[in-house]
């Protein structure tokens, strides 16, 4: 006779602090004066965001420091519409991986500006290659969600 497994469900609440560094700080401090900063990789030329103090590829030491634009292009994007435990916002919103100007590394972000009721206008304003500019946040703490959102330029 087989046995019927049994699902017991349960809640884990995990608070923690995360020591962020001295790189991964810098890098949100700059986002006070609107300024997003990476570190130039001198083997690969990579320029890295979020600021890294050590390139993942070739394993060495990142000093320099170059700012990137504030303006992009899409790489990939999705709505989401559908509500899970620890959303940063109330669906429906948009994410999206941002291709930064003068960046390597794509950045992680919100993708806003855009109605969100018909999904054909959604499509047309939010499109993968479509360029987007950074709308901050007028009072800005050092935190990536400075950045409200990634609006469509064009
Ligand atoms: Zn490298």
């Amino acid at each position: 006779m087989a046995v019927k497994s049994r699902i017991v469900k349960g809640f884990i609440s995990l608070p923690y602090n995360w020591s962020m560094g001295p790189t991964t700080t810098r890098f949100y401090e700059e986002f006070k004066n609107k300024r997003i900063m990476g570190t130039r990789c001198e083997k690969c030329n990579r320029v890295l965001i979020p600021a890294r103090s050590f390139c993942s590829g070739c394993f060495v030491e990142t000093t320099n420091w170059v700012q990137v634009s504030d303006e992009g292009t899409i790489r990939t994007w999705v709505l989401i519409n559908f509500s899970y435990e620890g959303q940063p916002m109330a669906p429906p919103y948009i994410t999206g991986i941002i291709d930064l100007d003068g960046a390597d590394v794509g950045l992680p972000h919100f993708v806003g500006g855009v109605e969100l009721d018909d999904l054909e206008t959604v499509a047309k304003k939010v499109r993968i290659g479509g360029r987007v500019k950074a709308v901050w946040k007028e009072n800005r703490e050092g935190h990536i969600l400075d950045i409200d959102y990634f609006k469509p330029i064009n």
